[in-house]
């Protein structure tokens, strides 16, 4: 059977030119970079490169961008590494936040930090209303999720970071759900600190990005082995070829947003209209409530809970099971608490009725996916909702 991927919050396909690139790296420089002979520089080359055309891609100087494993890494050695060189004081989250942040903010709470949430409207998009409040003193760090994974809030990050910069507040943004689709602009950012992953854009597994301002980096001394190696945030031998391919993947991503309108966070381009035309074909379905904002949403995301015509609730797993065995990959939330029971704690947030908590689906859609595949899903999804409609009656 073919199956339909439409799970790219999760992680993407790597792209057959990224698969090359590491096969060509693992092959031809395999070097230690920090050798100081002929394969050690070969490999350095080839990582100061990818570094170089990454920051050139995001504009940002290429000493403002360090490699991590990925997106649950930085944000780890960002914000544990911020608050461990600061007087404790607060530390402000959204309440839509990837888990791991949400795992550091309660490490801070034992380390004798103040946390606090900052409420988001029945869209996923923070109350702006609260500003004062939040980033009143003792608040001396913040993050926010810029696009949100599951319903698809994208924050006015830029807001925030002015706001932020005014009170000498540090301020940074989990933008892993926005790289893939956005033009992200380091140069006009009013971010200290960004984390991103390659994974969620057709790049390897195992390789992510942290943005650092002049100045933030020295701050993150917090890795154990923080020294091992002079002037990195990081110790161990740097991964070339996942460097690589992280690039390559950064590359074709420009490559095919490139074609477009260039003035915009999210140009149009062909997912975005995929993600239309599943949406117009979707909710039209009297089993599914679309969740999450209609604008300001990240461009490949679309969100629904699932009930019978008559609003009892389908749980979101059993959904993803049935579609799986007919060929359709999606999720019920973000794959990194998929395997907790339970109501979801993002539509908690957003404040969905109790009994739908457990009833979300999610669809995300990347450059692989074809026009066909929007309709097959479109038919599977509905034949789907309705053998639940009837095993319900
Ligand atoms: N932040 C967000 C918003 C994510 O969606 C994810 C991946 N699900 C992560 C962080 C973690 O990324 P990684 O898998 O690279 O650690």
């Amino acid at each position: 059977m073919n199956y339909i991927y439409l799970d790219a919050s999760a992680t993407t396909p790597p792209h057959i030119d990224v698969i090359n690139k590491l096969k060509d790296i693992q092959i031809e420089c395999w070097g230690n970079p920090s050798s100081i002979h002929r394969e050690g520089v070969i490999a350095r080359e080839i990582l100061e490169r990818s570094r170089m055309s990454i920051a050139n891609k995001l504009k940002a100087p290429s000493d403002e961008i360090f490699f991590t494993s990925g997106a649950t890494e930085s944000n780890y050695l960002a914000l544990k590494g911020v608050s461990n060189n600061l007087d404790k004081g607060r530390i402000v989250i959204t309440s839509v936040e990837h888990p791991s942040i949400n795992l550091i903010a309660n490490q801070l709470l034992s380390d004798g930090w103040d946390v606090k949430y900052w409420p988001v409207d029945l869209h996923g998009i923070i109350d702006l209303d609260l500003l004062e409040e939040m980033l009143s003193p003792p608040t001396k760090l913040v993050s926010i999720i810029w696009g949100q994974s599951e319903i698809g809030s994208i924050q006015p990050i830029n807001l925030i970071g002015m706001e932020c910069k005014k009170r000498n507040i540090i301020f940074h943004t989990d933008a892993t759900q926005v790289l893939p689709s956005g033009l992200i602009d380091w140069s006009n950012l009013k971010v200290d600190m960004l984390s991103a992953s390659a994974h969620k854009l057709q790049g390897p597994k195992g390789i992510g990005l942290l943005m650092l301002r002049k100045g933030i980096k020295d701050l993150l001394t917090n890795n154990p082995l923080y020294g091992f190696k002079n002037g990195s945030i990081r110790s161990g031998t740097e991964s070339v070829p996942l460097i690589a391919g992280f690039s390559t993947a950064i590359d074709l991503l420009n490559e095919y947003i490139e074609v477009n309108d260039k003035q915009t966070l999210f140009p149009v381009n062909n997912v975005s209209k995929m993600t239309s035309l599943l949406k117009r074909n979707l909710v039209k379905n009297k089993q599914l409530t679309f969740i999450g904002p209609h604008r300001d949403r990240l461009p490949n995301n679309l969100s629904f809970l699932c009930h019978t015509e008559s609003m009892l609730p389908i749980k979101g797993r059993e959904i993803v099971r049935l579609l799986s065995k007919h060929g359709v990959c999606i999720s019920s939330g973000s794959a990194c608490s998929s395997s907790s029971q339970g109501p979801n704690p993002i539509l908690v947030a957003i404040n969905v009725d109790k009994p739908l908590q457990e009833s979300g689906l999610r669809i995300t859609i990347g450059p692989w996916i074809s026009n066909d595949d929007i309709n097959s899903v479109s038919n599977i999804i509905n034949e789907s909702l309705q053998s639940f409609e009837l095993k319900k009656q």
